[in-house]
């Protein structure tokens, strides 16, 4: 490609609402530009890295077994109605009517549209297992899209699903797609996590991962150990439960009465710390919850936060919710913000695991404007359940190995596998007859790549202060060839040669033939982040080229030959 033809309008600046550096990065290089609030064009080169990741992704997931197939990004409400998701999706979900009064959805999505497929065209466990995908155009009505292509109202995703006759087969059908992601993120060069996420009440153990690409912008939580492979989403993380030591059941046995404080209009841990002067370990936070229909008090320490996903996981309940002001003061008979443990009545009490490992801890004294020091969990209060019910932090002991420590990342979710069994087949009735002549819902999996999310992730890991350093797979050229005076015939001759014949040999070259100064040059040429650039100046006339990889500033000259068989050698 001649960039004189070539449209990659590069910016010296990126437009001041640019935050994150891989939306500056996009707009810079000229890879994108946005026609509405998460709706991009993608430019050529652009585009050139979108079909290389895509390359990427059809090559891994055709090996791994899948078919590709392309379903509508209109799709009737009718079928949305079915699984019950046009009412709970929420305004995430574009509805519009066609000329005759009908709904239709965009498809943020479509495990609706190909459970109906399986439904009618899958109809024997001969045809199974089987795993369909496609790349394509997403609509979903983000509440803050932002950071260009990372979140986006329209984008592009590849999404696959899985038919199996049995929960083992599903294993499988899982494992491939599990395997076949590690090795796309691999080849694109993305630094990035496998990590386990919650599943609800579907899935069970390693019913889902999410695939996290490391980086500060991330939105997401990892904690991983820093010493085995464990990583799991915040919300799902566990932690190594402290074990209460001889010392402390000790001490508990000799505890004398709680002391009472009086603690007038200090509600919240920061206030009570304010005050008192004390670490917020040192404090056991009492919450009061509503799982289905009933009173529960959640025991946490004080620099610790209530998870609920592993509360509702853990009691099995329907729904969870924070008791109201009145339900609260209903059942600790004070102003909300003393609630504690100690003489609670019947309100079961749940304490997590670092509130029983305590010694003492300070609690709420269920009366206005006081709390209780020096109460022993066991001895004081008698908690009906004891587990993991808060957020890990930095530093708590890792669930798995021995020695690890839980270490937090920030991570932009790329790649998300769920095992999702039958949710979808039962709703829409979405059978197959079995060997012994039965007929049972389809066990199902679906696996989501976020392809143009991943294109910004990339930008987020590989850049410097200049540009944009692509990683070689994905580039949106192999080669960058830059002629240092395009007057100069001898140079002209030597770059139109090398460009011909790099371009035989298979490779994407870009040659900048722009009648511009070198320096103008150099600095687009470090933006677009082309892996190898090859520079013909003055030793032209002796065949003599200059060459500089971007991702490693390294340079050296060399031969025509020798750069050419360089640049070959590379791509094999
Ligand atoms: P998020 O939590 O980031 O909103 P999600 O869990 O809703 O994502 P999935 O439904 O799992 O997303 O979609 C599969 C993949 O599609 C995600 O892993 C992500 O890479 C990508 N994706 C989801 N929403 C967006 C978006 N608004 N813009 C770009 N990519 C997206
Ligand atoms: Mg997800």
């Amino acid at each position: 490609m001649r960039q004189s033809q070539f449209l990659v309008p590069t910016l010296r600046e990126a437009p001041s609402d640019a935050e994150a550096a891989s939306h500056k990065l996009l707009l810079r290089a000229g890879l994108a530009r946005q026609l509405a609030a998460g709706v991009y064009t993608y430019l050529p080169a652009g585009r050139r890295v979108l079909r290389k990741v895509e390359k990427i992704v059809r090559e891994e997931m055709d090996a791994a077994g899948a078919q590709e197939l392309l379903m509508p990004a209109m799709q009737p409400a009718e079928l949305w109605k079915e699984s019950g998701r046009y009412k709970v999706y929420g305004p995430e979900l574009i509805r519009l009517k066609d000329r005759h009064d009908r709904e239709f959805a965009l498809g943020p999505t479509h495990e609706e549209v190909i459970t109906g497929i399986a439904r009618s065209e899958l109809g024997s466990y001969r045809q199974l297992p089987a795993t369909l995908y496609q790349i394509q155009t997403k609509f979903r009505d983000e509440k803050r899209p932002r950071y260009g292509l990372l979140r986006g109202r329209e984008f592009l995703m590849k999404d696959a699903y899985s038919f199996d006759a049995d929960w083992d087969g599903l294993d499988r059908s899982y494992k491939r797609m599990f395997d076949a992601y590690n090795r796309i993120f691999s080849r694109i060069g993305l630094n990035f996590r496998a990590v386990e996420a919650d599943a609800g009440s579907i899935g069970g153990e390693g019913g889902t991962h999410e695939f996290m690409a490391l980086a500060d912008i991330g939105e997401d939580t990892i904690a991983a150990c820093d010493q085995c492979g464990y990583a799991a989403n915040l919300e799902k993380a566990e932690y190594g439960a402290a074990v209460a030591d001889e010392q402390r059941l000790e001490a508990a046995q000799t505890a004398k009465e709680p002391i009472k404080l009086h603690t007038p209009g200090a509600r919240t841990i920061d206030e009570l710390v304010q005050s008192l002067g004390l670490d917020a370990s040192r404090f056991i936070k009492t919450l009061l919850y509503i799982a289905d229909g009933k009173p529960i008090a959640v025991l946490v320490r004080g620099d610790h936060e209530v998870n609920e996903i592993k509360l509702q996981n853990a009691l099995g309940a329907a729904s969870l919710a924070l008791a109201d002001k009145e339900t609260v003061e209903g059942l600790t008979k004070a102003e909300t913000g003393f609630a504690g443990p100690v003489e609670l009545g019947a309100v079961s009490i749940m304490a997590d695991h670092a509130v029983m490992a305590m010694t003492e801890g300070i609690v709420g004294a269920n009366e206005t404007d006081f709390h209780l020091a020096e109460v022993r969990p066991g001895i004081h209060f008698i908690a009906a359940a004891s587990g993991d019910y808060r957020n890990a932090v930095q530093g708590d002991d890792c669930p798995r190995c021995e020695a690890g420590k839980l270490q937090f990342h920030r991570g932009i979710e790329v790649g998300h596998v769920f095992k999702l069994g039958t949710k979808y087949s039962e709703k829409l009735s979405a059978t197959f007859i079995d060997a012994s002549g039965k007929e049972k819902p389809f066990i199902m999996g679906c696996y989501g790549i976020g392809v143009s999310r991943l294109l910004s992730a990339v930008l987020e890991q590989h850049n410097d202060e200049n540009g944009i350093c692509w990683p070689l797979e994905i580039a949106p050229f192999g080669v960058h060839i830059i002629p240092v005076s395009v007057k100069d015939s001898q140079q002209m001759e030597l770059a139109e040669k090398l460009y011909e014949q790099l371009t035989k040999a298979g490779i994407d070259v870009l040659m900048d033939d722009r009648d511009e100064r070198p320096g103008v040059k150099f600095k687009d040429s470090d933006l677009i982040g082309i892996p190898l650039r090859i520079v013909i100046g003055k030793g032209a006339s002796e065949g003599i080229v200059e060459w500089k990889r971007r991702l490693t500033g390294e340079t050296g000259t060399a031969t025509v030959q020798e750069a050419l068989a360089a640049a070959i050698g590379e791509r094999q």
